[in-house]
């Protein structure tokens, strides 16, 4: 049986006396259950302080985004080895922002993903469709190629300490959340689709659900057979808020 894993992605937000408070709240109602597992990914400039609060707590820290080098003249950037030494397990890769924003390709992000395995982080791969593309019935097409690309690039084996986060496009920060069947299907879809490469990484990867989760919709999503988490953008910015999916995910 799979874990949960509930992620908080904070995104470009907060400031070390807005963070030293919500770590601090986070850390002092996360769950008892040791099937749940929270996980706080800060802006880069907060991670030192972060990691020294969260340090023997039963919060993990993360990352948002890595360079694919390792080190070397890539002005801004920063390389995975860094979030290790500063105590990250986990960076996320992919997410549709760095994608549309910032022009990722998928062969940028599996770059990304070999890179953080080499320094020991646990990669999440986000992929997801936008509205248009599922709305013409190329939802799982679009999910395959983002898949493929970084299978292709590192190959099933590099999946086995990887998470996936299924989160389309069209319920990041909308308030539009995928009904519990939709993400199913997709997750569902994920799951067999690394079968047909490893049947016993596919069955132990996680999968996480994101777009505009929160305390309300958490327990009919976390009910699902093939989603193993979440990963929440701005209800990770309030401990109760947070705090009201780990909950739903322990009771699940
Ligand atoms: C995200 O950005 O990963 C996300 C899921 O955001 P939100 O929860 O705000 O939709």
């Amino acid at each position: 049986m799979r874990d949960f894993l509930v992620a908080g992605n904070w995104k470009m937000n907060g400031d070390s006396a807005s963070n030293t408070e919500l770590v601090a709240g986070i850390i002092a109602g996360a769950p008892e259950s040791d099937r749940v597992k929270l996980l706080i990914c800060p802006p880069f400039p907060y991670l030192a302080a972060v990691a020294g609060q969260v340090a023997g707590s039963r919060v993990a820290l993360g990352a948002q985004t890595v360079s694919e080098h390792t080190a070397g003249a890539y002005t801004g950037e920063v390389a995975a080895p860094m979030l290790r030494e500063l105590g990250c397990e986990y960076v996320i890769v992919g997410h549709s922002e760095r994608r549309s924003l910032y022009g990722e390709s998928s062969d940028a992000v599996a770059a990304k993903f070999k890179a953080a395995l080499a320094a020991g982080l646990r990669p999440i791969l986000c992929v997801g469709e936008t509205l248009a593309e599922r709305e013409s019935g190329n939802t799982e097409a679009v999910i395959d190629k983002q898949l493929n690309a970084v299978l292709a690039g590192v190959g099933i084996a590099e999946f086995a300490t990887a998470v996936i986060a299924y989160e389309p496009v069209w319920a990041i920060g909308t308030g539009m959340t995928a009904s519990p069947e939709q993400a199913q299907d997709v997750h569902s879809h994920i799951r067999a689709a690394l079968s047909g490469h490893d049947v016993d990484i596919a069955a132990s990867l996680q999968i996480l659900y994101g777009g505009s989760m929160k305390g309300e919709n958490a327990a009919g999503l976390l009910a699902m057979p093939d989603i193993d988490g979440g990963l929440i953008g701005g209800a990770s910015l309030k401990a109760a808020d947070f705090l009201a999916i780990a909950e739903a995910a322990a009771e699940g």
